[in-house]
Parts: C-alpha cells; structure tokens; sequence
C-alpha cells in the first residue's frame, strides 16, 4: 500500500491548488477524483487579488491575469437595464499586487492549476477513482478506493475532502451543516460571442426585474455568463431548453452571433459546515461552506482555506509544531467564511429589494454591498485588527533589493516574514531559536525599497510587522524593543515545538 503525507479527495478547484502548494512544499501528496479531465464547463468566473497572490506560488497569476478581464462596475438595474445603482470596480494593480478581480474561464483556470501541479514530482494523482471510505486512525487515515482496474488503497498521514457541496468525506464524518435558509433555483449560462456585437463588455449587471431577476457579467475574449431565476411556476427541463434561453437572452446575443456552452438550473444554497476538522481529518472548500453566487466569492472562499491550512499541515509534517496548529484552522477560517455567505445573501437581498420597488414597495438599500472589504481573521494574530493590518494581508509592494526588483512574496516565498525599517533588532535568545525554527526572514525596508508606498501605512503605525506563510499580518510593534514579545508569542499561538 502506497503511503502518503498528504491525500486529497477532489481535484476541482480547491483540491488542485492543495495540492500544488503542499507538493510545492516538498510533501508527498495524492489526489483522487472520481472524474476526468477539468471541469466542461465555467461555474465560478472571478478571482481576487488575495487569491491571484495563492496562484502565484504555484506560478500561474500571470497566466491568469493575462487570460482574464476586467469589469469596471456593477450595475443594479431595473427590468429596461436601466441602472438604479452603480458600484465602480477598482481595476489595475491593487495593494495585493495583482489585479482586484478579474474574470476568467474556469475550464481554462483549472487547465493552468493542473499543469503547475502535475509539474511536482511528488504529487500522485489518480483521476477516474472514487473514494469509497476511510478510516482514521492515531497515525493516519486508510483509503478505500475504486478504479477500473479494481480496488485500491492508500494510506496518508493526512486527509483533506476538497470535494465539493455534497462532500462525501464531510457525510461520513458525520458533521452537520448551519443553514441560512437560503435556498433559491437559478437558470445558469454561458455562451460565446461568434461576432462582435453592442453590448457592454466592462459592466456587469444585476437585474432587478421583478418579473425575472438576473445576472450579466462578460468574461474574457466574449465569454459571457447569464443567471436567471427559475420562477416558481416553472419547470427546470422547460426552462433549460435551448430556445427558451434564447428568448432570455434576447437583450444582449442571439443565434447569429454566440453560441450557447450551456444552460442549467442550478440550487443556490448558503450553508456552513459547524466542525472543520476531525482528528486527521479535514474539510475545505465546498465541502465546508455553500453560498449563492452574487458575490463571485465561493471559490474564492475555499482558496483562502487551503492557504490557510497549507502551511500549518507543512509545519506539523516538518515537526516544527504539534497537532493544536491545527485546532487554528476552523477557528481562523469559519466565521471569515460565515461574513462572506451573509454578505453575498445580503446581495440577493439588494436585487429582491429593487424588484420589490419596482413593484411599488418601498425598499431603501441598506449598506454597501459589492464595496466592502473583507474582515480580519479572528484569532492567530498578535495585534489589534482595528488597525486594518493586523489580521488581513498584508500589501504587496515591489521592492528594490541589490538593484533588483521583487514582488513581496517573491521575497517572502513559503514562511513568516518581519519586516521593518530598522536595522538593529535586539532580539532575545528564545526569539533567535524560533526565528531559526520556522525560518522566519528578516527583510529590511527602507524608504527607497518601496517606490509605489504600498507599506507606508504599515510602517507609519508600527516599526516592524511580522507576516504569516499565508501573508497575513500577524501584529506590529510600535516599538522594535517589542519584537522579541511578538515573536515569542508564536510558541503558544501556533503550538511550536521548541
Ligand atoms: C453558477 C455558479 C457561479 C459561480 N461563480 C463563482 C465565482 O464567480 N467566483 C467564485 O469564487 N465562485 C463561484 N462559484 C462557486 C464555485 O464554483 C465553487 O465554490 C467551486 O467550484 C468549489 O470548488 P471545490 O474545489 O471546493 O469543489 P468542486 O469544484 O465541486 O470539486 C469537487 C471535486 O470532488 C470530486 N469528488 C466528489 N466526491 C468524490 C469522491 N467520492 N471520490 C472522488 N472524487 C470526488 C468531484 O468530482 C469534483 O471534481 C459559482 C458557482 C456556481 C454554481
């Protein structure tokens, strides 16, 4: 029996990328999946600054981002596509460093997701195999698998279920969902330009049609998503048919001029899993959190996940901590997640609430809704997260370092970072001990270092920041005497072994 440091059921979006950052890491990893290939068809569509900082470690943001668009605001509008509201969308280079958002084709975006992963060695994948149980036990869990050559089994020290809304791997651990009693049908589809027409190609749009509330967003290179409610007197199989979603699509193409990838009825769910690990068992993903997709945030969602949990499994499997590390991860992941299902709900909330005033209710929209920022974790952090550093990733400059110039996380690459404007640091003994344990990197900035001031926010309030594997900001000290503190404060928080 083959074993493993790290095994994944799922090789969709989140599973792939697991896998790419522990392999990456130099662990011994598989992947199983009951399918073949990439995903058909486009499901999510848009990818964040944060997340393209995650690609890049696998080597694929450029790729992305050159393979992507951008929209310059989102429209809510009346039935006639009038616009009632506008959002704009910061477009360009963001303090991620990369692009805010952008839209991409998810057949193409997991195609470079693969070829980074299957470029490791160490990364086993074993696709057109489905997981039938497992069995966890003290050093590790035992996987019970088929094929069509028959029966397989694995064993792997750790085990995460990347796979998808209907986990089997969260069912079998008998873990329970909250539900937001969010539960809605959408006709979902993606179509082709053939020729060039007359519609917006930098606006997105949420139609506040009472009489049917939908979606427009144009991709990349005339790749365009649309998103209707199924009303409740209708039929799905109706719905679906090919000349009834022309009908619908009649404002924007027709068969002259795109061709339809697909249309289908989708159940848009908001739900969250209520445990996230269970001995050497994890979720993430779909898996662990279901949202309606207004938000474009559901992937996104499970990227932060397994940058999240990467780099504590990479930690423990080195031995440089315990197994408390990974109590860390729902405690940092799960109401992050949680915000994130609200407030796309809280999206589905605007649209109903336009269509309710088209109808002569009166309705005021309540708070941002596309504008808002994400929140701070709410554990795993030294400092106070009211000061908008401590908790959230840290920005990204371009630093000038030896004449060179380097993206941050270039720097940085896979462990904890201080940085700071000041040369002589001080520290104490058990300071130096963990900062050799977890490889910690000492990166001196200086004014000149970082041209475009994406820290100069950072360093007007603290002399040094320490920054996570994940590139979240631990804390600061306003004063570097404090460092050693911050430093120490590592042991307990992420259970080090010293
Ligand atoms: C219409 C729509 C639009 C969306 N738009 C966006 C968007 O713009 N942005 C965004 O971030 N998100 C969006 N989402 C959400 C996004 O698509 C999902 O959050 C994302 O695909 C989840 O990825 P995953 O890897 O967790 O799960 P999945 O992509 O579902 O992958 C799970 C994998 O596990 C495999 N699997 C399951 N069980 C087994 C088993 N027993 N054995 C072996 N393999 C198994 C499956 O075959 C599958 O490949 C949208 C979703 C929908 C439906």
């Amino acid at each position: 029996m083959e074993h493993f440091d790290i095994a994944v059921c799922g090789y969709g979006p989140v599973g792939s990328t697991f896998a790419g950052l522990m392999g990456k890491l130099g662990h011994k990893v598989l992947v199983i999946e009951k399918n073949v290939g990439p995903s058909p068809t486009a499901r999510a569509i848009n990818t964040d600054g944060e997340q393209l900082r995650t690609f890049d470690r696998l080597g694929i943001a450029e790729k992305i981002v050159k393979n992507s668009s951008e929209v310059h605001c989102v429209h809510f509008a009346d039935a006639n596509l009038n616009p009632i509201q506008t959002i704009e969308q910061p477009v360009g280079v963001s303090a991620m460093g990369w692009p805010n958002q952008v839209l991409f084709y998810q057949p193409e975006l997991e195609g470079f997701i693969r070829t980074s992963v299957e470029s490791e060695e160490n990364i086993v994948i074993k696709e057109g195999t489905e997981l039938l149980s497992f069995e966890d036990c003290d050093e590790g869990v035992y996987l019970n698998c088929k094929n069509s050559d028959g029966d397989l089994k694995f064993f792997s020290k750790f085990f995460v279920g990347c796979d998808g809304a209907s986990s089997f791997v969260r069912r079998q651990l008998d873990v329970g969902l909250e539900d937001f009693e969010y539960n809605q049908e959408w006709l979902v589809c993606d179509a082709h330009l053939t020729k060039k027409v007359n519609i917006p190609e930098k606006e997105a749009m949420q139609i506040c049609d009472p009489k049917r509330p939908g979606t427009y967003v144009p991709g990349r290179r005339g790749h365009l998503r649309f998103e209707f409610k199924k009303m409740p007197s209708e039929d799905s199989n109706e719905l679906e048919k090919d000349e009834n979603v022309w009908k619908l699509l009649k404002p924007w193409i027709n068969e002259d001029n795109a061709e339809l990838e697909r249309a289908q009825v989708y159940s848009f769910h908001a739900c969250i899993a209520e445990t996230w690990r269970k001995g050497n068992v994890l979720i993430a993903g779909d898996a662990a959190h279901q949202m309606p997709p207004f938000m474009g945030a559901g992937m996104g969602t499970g990227i932060r996940d397994v940058t999240n949990i990467s780099w504590k499994l990479d930690l423990l499997l080195k031995n440089k901590v315990n197994e408390g590390i990974l109590d860390t991860y729902q405690r940092e992941r799960h109401s992050h997640a949680k915000w994130t299902i609200a407030q796309t709900v809280t999206i589905g909330q605007v649209i109903e609430g336009f269509c309710a005033a088209a109808e002569g209710k009166e309705y005021e929209p309540k708070g941002p809704s596309y504008d808002v920022n994400f929140p701070h974790i709410p554990s795993g952090i030294y400092s106070d997260p009211a000061d908008m550093i401590t908790g959230v990733p840290i920005p990204q400059p371009i630093l000038t370092k030896n004449n060179k110039k380097e993206m941050l996380d270039r720097i940085i690459d896979e462990t904890f970072a201080v940085l700071t404007l000041e040369s002589d640091l001080n520290l104490t003994e058990k300071a130096k001990t963990i900062i050799e344990l977890l490889g910690i990197k000492i990166i001196t900035v200086t004014s000149n270092d970082d041209s475009e001031e994406r820290l100069k926010s950072v360093f007007e309030k603290y002399e040094a920041v320490l920054v996570r594997p994940d590139r979240y900001t631990y804390g600061g000290v306003k004063d570097i005497s404090y460092l050693s503190n911050m430093i120490e404060s590592l042991e307990k928080e992420f259970s080090l072994n010293l």
